[in-house]
């Protein structure tokens, strides 16, 4: 063999990163959704299938034994899980069809995000992984980016794009407020257990309510039922209980919301008598259209410096398209808690917006430099405000925005006197763990007793 010929079967070709990763038609083909926080999976899934897609909601970390064995370990946590869930579904999938079994006729959804951190790798090197095993490489790996907010086009007929994408964000927030009650009854239930089961049961009424009422966006109809759920659970608190300490949570969005991930860390601080409020998946939806809207004014603002009118044309219409998006979701999620939230005593979220104005008055980090310390630093700072008596940081352990988060907030707690807790996770269970859980909560009884707590 010529050297020339030696060399070239050294390169390594990428063409699979463009042709099997990327926004694909959902037409004919099973839509694997990989299961973050699981209502939220469950409720997005039946939206699509409301749009006549095959969407399906994958078991998590029954196969992270396969996750680590085709990773180093030096990757995030997310996704050595991720990556066990997809191997886990294909080998279940190839033993229940035999020679039916056709890797084709699936899309794995494996979204990405631009910017300093390993996200926008994971599809990336899970396609390395699937490229290397018998006929995976004919899965393809559907991609949404932060780069257009998350758009949805491509993926289904363009007429109903717009549709498939309100319906989805509406499915969302109802599953941040599904969560919620989670959190609001648990803590105060009459007997050990009915809201775990009430819930459950509340979710799949829910998805058959989406799968339904979600293509023609009849919300009224969706929130009537979301309200019959919240009347049943109020039943379920024992009002003899009095209110516990309030805690709130910020961190990498996977991890403070799959509940496998985290070892159940929510029910381990109600355990020690607290009630938690996690930040929701909504705002980092927000904080994706929020953050296009602010390069694309960034970006337009220089064209006109330069006078570069085709440019300034283009951007204006990011502008005006991000915007209105934008808008579209604030206007939404505040009509949906506005209606549904003080029935019950639910928190509400953070608009985006006042975070930057609050990350700006510290003058500690900047939405320049993106990721989820951008809403996890200001968050805790309101919560702190707002009088909740602690604040849990949530992260894949070596998680680069969480790490930035902790280092910066550190000093701030300690002058604003609010108790707070790093709790990175791998798959280990960390032998001082507990005990960090319940120092933390006699420090937040503590602050309860002494400065009483916010009524949500
Ligand atoms: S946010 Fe953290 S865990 Fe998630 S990809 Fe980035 S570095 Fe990894």
């Amino acid at each position: 063999m010529t050297g020339r010929a030696m060399e070239s079967k050294k390169v390594v070709s990428f063409k699979s990163l463009n042709k099997t990763v990327g926004r694909f038609s959902l037409k004919e083909r099973t839509f694997l959704i990989p299961q973050m926080n699981r209502i939220g999976g469950h409720l997005l899934a039946a939206t699509f299938r409301g749009f006549g897609i095959h969407a399906k909601v994958m078991d998590t970390c029954r196969g992270l034994d396969l996750g680590k064995e085709f990773t180093s370990g030096k990757e995030c946590y997310p996704c050595q899980i991720t990556t066990g869930d997809i191997l886990h579904f294909m080998n279940k999938e190839k033993q229940r069809l035999g020679d039916a079994f056709d890797p084709d006729r699936y899309i794995y959804f494996m979204p990405e995000s631009s910017g300093p951190c390993r996200f926008g790798m994971y599809n990336k090197y899970q396609r390395i992984i699937l490229d290397s095993l018998p006929d995976l490489h004919r899965l393809k790996i559907g991609s949404l980016t932060t780069d257009d907010g998350y758009s949805l086009s491509g993926i289904i007929d363009s007429q109903r794009v717009s549709d498939l994408r309100r319906a989805s964000y509406f499915s969302v927030v109802v599953a941040d407020i599904l969560d919620r009650l989670l959190w609001r009854i648990r803590p105060y239930e009459k007997e050990p257990g009915i809201t775990d089961a009430f819930i459950e049961e509340s979710m799949h009424r829910m998805e058959d309510i989406f799968e339904k009422h979600g293509p023609g966006k009849e919300f009224d109809r969706i929130l009537d039922a979301m309200e019959a759920i919240i009347e049943e659970g109020r039943e379920l608190i024992d009002p003899g209980i009095p209110p516990k300490p309030l805690i709130g949570m910020v961190g990498e969005i996977y991890l403070r919301s799959h509940v496998q991930a985290n070892q159940d860390l929510i029910r381990v601080l109600e355990r020690y008598g607290g009630e938690v409020v996690n930040a929701s998946i909504a705002e980092w939806m927000n904080y994706t259209s929020y953050d296009r809207l602010r390069d694309a004014k960034i970006s337009f603002r220089l064209s006109m410096k330069q006078l570069r009118f085709g440019s300034m044309k283009k951007h204006l219409k990011k502008i005006v398209d991000f915007g209105s998006e934008l808008y579209y979701q604030e206007f939404r999620q505040k009509k949906i808690y506005d209606r549904l939230a003080s029935r019950i005593g639910i928190a509400g979220d953070h608009k985006v917006g006042h975070l930057e104005k609050v990350l700006k008055e510290n003058d500690v980090f900047s939405f320049d430099a993106g990721t989820e310390a951008c809403l996890s630093i200001p968050g805790i700072v309101e919560y702190a405000r707002e009088g909740f008596n602690g604040v849990v940081n949530v992260y894949p352990f070596t998680c680069m925005p969480s790490t930035i988060t902790s280092s910066i907030i550190k000093p701030m707690m300690n002058q604003l006197g609010i108790p707070y807790l790093d709790t990175p996770y791998d798959e280990s269970i960390q032998p001082g763990r507990e005990a960090a859980i319940r120092t933390f909560m006699y420090q937040a009884y503590q602050h309860f007793s002494q400065h009483g707590r916010k009524a949500v």
